[in-house]
């Protein structure tokens, strides 16, 4: 490593995922102020939410302090293919335009979104093998070896001039995770042995005490459980937990039963899986007709769908609409995952429709079904143990699991401890680390084709008109300013017994109209939008959006 000149700084600059479980995008700088170059850590989406973002279906970081110095962002590193840290890619992509590096799993999946986002001619991930090192410019990165929830889940060691880092992406300690490699303790061992200046550290379980538990054991359960059922099973997962879905697979195969795939992401991953190498001992798959002619104790259905997609294959088969899957009295339905924050409604809203066809639910709640991917707090203390940093860095959380996490690696004598926000810029090395500047962030939305910045208040006004419904009020006037003709109203998701009071409301405005003193009805115009808004909120309680144009003939 070369020795460092006088005014450079490590810097790390999150603009998303610190605040939020989701979007992650982490920025680390090496360099002078003035001429710092980047390497992007993940650049994931949070999905959109119909109660706050009504309409979008995925939110993105703002990286515009990036993108304007594009020419200085030397590559976006993947460290595993979860979507919230791939899923913005091919969004992102074009406004950076820089390599891509990732292991072989994660370069075939972001392959895929490259090829949906027609963008597979212009960007080709460069593949890193496992345990590979990569140099680009002042920063040398090695791939380490974790467990987590998707095959291939990596920890970067970014090596600078002024120290190195341990980016930990996701990850859990899990000794038999059943698929790939265990985590390369040895590894983060002799970091922490040559000295390691930060660990920047998965939040996402910091409120939960104890350990995360082995993919082994939910084997051994979903396998003995499977044995209690006698009819048709379906099993819900993520499609991604590839090992999750060789449990399951493995689990029927051992009970008499033959396994088809239910759900476009299933066959996605199981494709990258094997292309890669995995999923060997995967027994064959039945197609969905084929499965449907099987006695119904022969048959195990791996479905997606488990946090209640409305359009993934669960949400069709409890609406009783799937062309080739049918559940009813005395079929089960495992659901081999948990209930991510904010998807509850959808999910119980489907499990009561799956309850209403008869159908057995087996969840988390009263069976050993699923683990978590995510350290919980006797993992985290054992990777601070590890790597021995000088400043812990808790990424990859809302705000309180972040604060737990520092207060947690404070009480594990971790010399400093920062929580960082997106926007911030914080200097990791030379001196005591520190927020040293605010760069510009925030959330873009993908709506539709259309990328927009949360700012411009498009899901506020949508919340609004979704609330309280609009009113549209056309007024002409002739040439002189006097009212030529009755205005014309078009009211959209009020209740009928109010518009009688809407547009009745209009009268007094009109008559009070003096077309000398206000020729143009600007005057005009916002008096009979407040008494639209006001006869609105005294009938009905509620202020809808009202809008009033002028036209003069
Ligand atoms: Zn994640
Ligand atoms: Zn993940």
């Amino acid at each position: 490593m070369k020795t460092p000149r006088r005014d450079d700084e490590l810097v790390f600059l999150p603009l998303g995922g610190s605040g939020e479980i989701g979007m992650n995008f982490n920025a680390y700088g090496y360099g002078p102020p003035d001429d710092r170059k980047w390497i992007v850590v993940d650049c994931g989406v949070l999905f959109g939410r119909e109660t706050t973002s009504p309409g979008v279906d995925l939110i993105m970081p703002d990286i515009r302090f990036l993108a304007e110095q594009r020419e200085n962002v030397l590559a976006i590193v993947a460290t595993h293919a979860h979507e919230d840290h791939i899923g913005a890619i091919p969004h992102l992509w074009p406004m950076l335009r820089c390599p891509v590096y990732a292991t072989p799993f994660t370069a075939i999946l972001i392959e895929g979104k490259l090829e949906e986002a027609g963008l597979s001619d212009r960007l080709h991930p460069r593949r890193v093998p496992l345990s590979g090192r990569i140099a680009l410019g002042p920063f040398e990165l090695e791939f380490i070896s974790i467990t987590h929830s998707i095959p291939e889940p990596n920890a970067l060691a970014i090596r600078t001039p002024l120290g190195v880092v341990v980016h930990t992406g996701d990850w859990k300690i899990d000794p038999e995770p059943m698929l790939g490699e265990v985590t390369n303790v040895n590894a983060l061992k002799r970091l922490g042995d040559e000295g390691v200046l930060a660990t920047v550290c998965d939040s996402t379980n910091a409120l939960v005490a104890g350990e995360s538990g082995s993919e082994a054991r939910v084997r051994e359960s979903l396998t003995a459980l499977i044995g209690t059922l006698k009819n048709r099973i379906a099993v819900t997962s993520f499609a991604s937990n590839v090992a999750r879905l060789e449990t399951i697979a493995l689990a029927a195969k051992a009970n008499g039963r033959q396994v088809a795939l239910v759900g476009r992401a299933m066959h996605k991953i199981t494709d990258a899986a094997r292309q890669t190498g995995y999923l060997k001992h995967f027994p064959p798959i039945l197609d969905e007709a084929e499965a449907a002619q099987l006695p119904p104790n022969r048959v195990l259905y791996l479905v997606t769908g488990s946090q209640g997609e409305p359009r993934a294959a669960l949400a069709r088969i409890a609406d009783n609409n799937h062309p080739n899957v049918s559940l009813g009295k005395g079929d089960a339905v495992i659901f081999s995952s948990r209930v991510i924050p904010g998807n509850d409604i959808a999910i119980f809203e489907l499990q009561n429709k799956l309850a209403g066809l008869g159908v057995e639910l087996l969840t988390s709640e009263d069976h050993f079904v699923h683990v978590s991917g995510h350290p919980c707090r006797d993992e985290l203390a054992e990777m601070y143990r590890w790597t021995q940093p000088q400043i812990a860095v808790p990424v990859h959380g809302e705000l309180r699991h972040q604060t737990e996490h520092a207060r947690l690696a404070r009480s594990l004598q971790v010399p400093q401890a920062i929580v960082p926000e997106n926007g911030q810029l914080i200097r990791l090395a030379p001196g005591r680390a520190g927020v040293i500047d605010e760069v510009p962030s925030g959330r873009v939305h993908k709506d539709g084709r259309v990328l927009i910045d949360e700012g411009a208040g498009l899901s506020r006004q949508r919340r609004a008109l979704a609330f309280a419904g609009m009113i549209a009020i056309t007024l002409v006037l002739d040439g002189k300013g006097r009212v030529a003709g009755e205005p014309g109203i078009i009211i959209e998701g009020i209740p009928e017994p109010v518009h009688a009071a809407i547009r009745g409301a209009l009268a007094e405005p009109l008559k009070r109209h003096n077309a000398k003193r206000d020729e143009d009805g600007r005057d005009l115009a916002e008096s009979v939008r407040r008494a639209a808004r006001r006869a609105a909120e005294n009938a009905w309680g509620k202020k809808p959006v009202t809008r009033v144009e002028v036209v003069q003939i």
